[in-house]
């Protein structure tokens, strides 16, 4: 492909991609394939020949959509949101275009400043204390991971080095061995599954703690837990608080962060979706005590208009995650060292992509007005169907709603629940998943695109009745 041909494939590009935005109502949401419907609709081989550009674009539709689950239909309801924006595409197509590794400063000096100062704009708009952030001149400072678990899971790895190396610093004849064997992670019993998945991955036990009756988890249980595992020998070195599971529950961040302080554990603040709605300062009550939190995520990829995949982590001491993940290689060295983070210091993986951008672009053309304004219309559309759950009696909530997300179901045993979620998927009007809590199972509706409008709420709960009217009869 030479430039003009990219320049007319660009053209038909956008206008495919804004045609599919703007018509995205007229699609089932959930596609209607069966497992290996893909392979049948291609060739057996790659083509020896170079296809023409017409050809690979026709196939979108022929090939591609038939099987796309539409997360941002007005009509998906699923899980928690991801974004997709015009300005953050325009970023992913100049980051492709570039395409630089910047895992050092010197492999591409403005990704890693543009990251730097972003994560400074972002902190700040979601009024994270000055120690997170790099402007403060202090250790700390942000960094943009793949995803929520991945920062679990960085968080978690630095956690482990630092109680080591303190523990060895105080008997330097323990064996690192035994002390690994012995520490212990806490989260509550609500928590993302990702976060028993780090516990799995860094070969470090972790103990669910029962949360309360609202689904949060209190202070008292976590000291309960903790006391209860230093009689056993064991070290506590972690805990995980959660703001939003999977109910929309939150973790009391004031309550842990002194008891995590009392006991010198490192608090992990994961609040991957409800982080977002922190650009409103009506929702940082949320967050009181996020002062005594080591390190804090949430994902702009979820609710804050910055498509996937972009996990903003800021950390208190960037020293932490240096010493656990510092291998020092000639190759990768550089005589800038030390004068600007290498953030492949700070991650999992060598390379990173220049996912900045995407931060800059949507940072500017929406501004804070326009994220708050975003946020706090998508917690009216929820209220909205949540109001339509209250006034009808046959419905229960499980949570009164605090974001995005209703947790509603039937007042019917679950057999009845599972059938009406059964049947508003198959309908492919509208897309729920639903959650089981203490044994209870019930449906989830969540406001995730950025097109939901009033008229789409009232239309899904009219689906919602529709579906509820088929099940009873049968039930
Ligand atoms: N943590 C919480 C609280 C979540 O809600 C989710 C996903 O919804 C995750 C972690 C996993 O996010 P990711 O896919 O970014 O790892």
């Amino acid at each position: 492909m030479d430039e003009e041909q990219f320049k007319a494939a660009s053209r038909d590009m956008t206008e495919y991609i804004t045609n599919y935005i703007t018509n995205i109502r007229d699609r089932r949401v959930l596609p209607e394939v069966e497992p290996g419907y893909l392979r049948p609709l291609l060739p057996d081989h790659a083509p020896d020949t170079p296809d023409e550009w017409s050809d690979v674009m026709a196939d979108i539709e022929r090939v591609i959509m038939p099987g796309v689950t539409h997360w941002h239909s007005p009509q998906f309801h699923a899980y928690y949101p991801t974004a997709n924006t015009y300005p953050s595409i325009l970023a992913d197509m100049l980051s492709d275009a570039i395409g630089c590794i910047g895992f050092t400063w010197i492999s591409s000096p403005a990704c890693t400043e543009l990251e730097v100062v972003m994560m400074d704009w972002l902190g700040e708009l979601l009024g994270l204390p000055q120690q997170f952030l790099a402007s403060s001149g202090g250790k700390g400072g942000g960094v943009i991971q793949g995803t929520a678990s991945e920062a679990s899971l960085v968080a978690l790895l630095a956690a482990k080095t630092k109680m080591v190396n303190k523990l060895k610093e105080k008997k330097p004849d323990l064996l690192k061995d035994t002390i690994t064997s012995k520490l212990i992670a806490y989260a509550s019993d609500q928590a993302h599954s990702s976060v028993e998945r780090a516990g799995l991955l860094a070969g470090v036990k972790m103990r669910q703690v029962v949360s309360n009756d609202e689904f949060a988890m209190r202070g008292p249980a976590l000291r309960h837990a903790i006391q209860q595992d230093l009689k056993l020998g064991l070290i506590p070195f972690f805990e995980v608080l959660t703001m939003a599971t999977s109910v929309c529950s939150f973790d009391n961040l004031r309550e842990l962060g002194e008891v995590t302080q009392e006991f010198d554990l490192w608090l992990h603040v994961d609040a991957a979706y409800a982080g977002a709605a922190m650009v409103c300062e009506e929702y940082r009550y949320l967050m009181d005590g996020v002062e005594l939190a080591q390190s804090f995520n949430f994902n702009p990829h979820k609710w804050l208009l910055v498509t996937f995949d972009c996990s903003a982590m800021w950390v208190k001491n960037a020293n932490d995650l240096v010493d656990a993940f510092n291998v020092d290689p000639l190759y990768l060295k550089h005589d800038k060292q030390g004068l600007a983070p290498d953030y492949r210091h700070w991650q999992i993986p060598l390379g990173r992509r220049f996912r900045s951008l995407k931060l800059w672009f949507v940072m500017r053309l929406y501004g804070k007005q326009g994220f708050q304004a975003h946020i706090r219309k998508q917690i009216g559309l929820a209220h909205q169907f949540e109001d339509y759950v209250k006034a009808d009696q046959r419905f229960e909530l499980i949570l009164p709603v605090t974001l995005g997300l209703v947790c509603f179901r039937l007042k019917k045993n679950n057999e009845v629940n599972e059938a009406l979620l059964k049947n508003i998927n198959s309908d492919g009007v509208m897309h729920l998943v639903p959650s089981k809590i203490r044994g209870t199972f019930f449906l989830r509706f969540c406001v995730c695109s950025e097109l939901t409008e009033t008229y789409d709420i009232e239309k899904s709960w009219q689906e919602v009745l529709k579906q509820t009217q088929r099940v009873l009869q049968q039930n």
